[in-house]
């Protein structure tokens, strides 16, 4: 048996931090959302090996370094699930440590493909509960669309769908580390822009403008990238409603209504940086797209 799924990115929309916990995790508030560039999980019953996995990306480890293959061990070390060998093989054409959760997506994807070779043992919502065990971000990549995520960003709650728009995703070649930034944020001064009521009231109103004049990221005042500020600017520049830096950084993505202005950015762009893409907003997490 052979299960496709299609894993897509995310991008957030928002991104307040609003504190930090006793265990060391942040508590933040982020609308996110699901994006048409995505990753391909492709998943094959082998005679014998238990889990192996093959990556386009030969930077990436093949064994528990990858978090697909941890989402793999995850799933058969559940009571209800009788194991069996499986081959992972991941596309990836996301960014790889982007802030577009790249890694969560494979790890839900292997969920969403293993359940269904498994006989659906569980429903979505278990799988999210499972996978929230492997990152925080894996169960927003399970269910999908536009949702805002809460606690450590595994509480969510659906929002209203982004109105229709064409998104560039840029990566910078900058490095930025997550927990770098979240240590940054924790010294004395720092206050949250507590953005995600602004975008959220837009959503309700459907206003595509609204939302994109007002998407906001605590973690770039945190950062103060200066090649962050330039790809915005840029951006703007080139027909955007709104930019922003998604996640921890260091992806920038630029909203706009016409679909023509986003290639002419795009193209502006990649004489510049290698992964820039032009995608749209989607309302749907991992799904599998093939069984053979
Ligand atoms: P998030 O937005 O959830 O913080 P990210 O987009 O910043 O995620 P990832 O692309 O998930 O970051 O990569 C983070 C790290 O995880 C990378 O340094 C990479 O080595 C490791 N990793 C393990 N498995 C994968 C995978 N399947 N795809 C991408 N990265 C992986």
């Amino acid at each position: 048996m052979q299960v496709t799924v299609n894993a897509p990115a995310k991008i957030n929309l928002t991104l307040d931090i609003l504190g930090r916990r006793a265990d060391g995790y942040h508590t933040v508030r982020m609308l996110m959302q699901s994006v048409s560039l995505s990753d391909t999980v492709t998943l094959t019953t082998v005679p014998e090996g238990s889990v192996q996995l093959w990556c386009s990306r030969p930077d990436l480890p093949c064994d528990e370094g990858n978090i697909a293959y941890r989402a793999a061990q995850l799933f058969f070390a559940q009571e209800e699930v009788t194991p069996f060998s499986v081959k992972i093989d991941i596309q990836k054409r996301i960014p790889v440590a982007a802030g577009l959760a790249g890694g969560s997506t494979d790890a839900a994807a292997v969920l969403v493909g293993l359940n269904h070779m498994a006989g659906m043992p569980f429903h979505v919502q278990q799988l999210a509960q499972l996978g929230a065990a492997l990152g925080a971000d894996v169960p927003f990549c399970l269910l999908g669309g536009t949702m805002i995520a809460q606690g450590i960003g595994t509480e969510l709650t659906a929002a209203p769908p982004l109105p229709a728009c064409s998104l560039v995703l840029a990566k910078p070649g900058v490095s930025v580390s997550t927990q770098e930034a979240y240590r940054q944020s924790d010294k004395e001064g720092f206050c949250s822009a507590f953005g995600t009521g602004a975008v959220l009231a837009a959503l309700q109103q459907g206003d595509l403008s609204s939302v994109a004049a007002a998407v906001c990221n605590d973690f770039e005042q945190v950062l103060q990238l200066e090649s962050i500020q330039k790809i915005k600017a840029e951006m703007l520049r080139a027909g955007a409603l709104g930019a922003c830096m998604s996640g921890s950084g260091p992806t920038v993505f630029g909203v706009f209504a016409l679909e023509e202005q986003a290639q002419a950015c795009a193209m502006q762009l990649q004489k510049e940086l290698q992964e820039v893409f032009v995608c749209t907003a989607q309302q749907e997490g991992c799904r599998v797209i093939k069984t053979v």
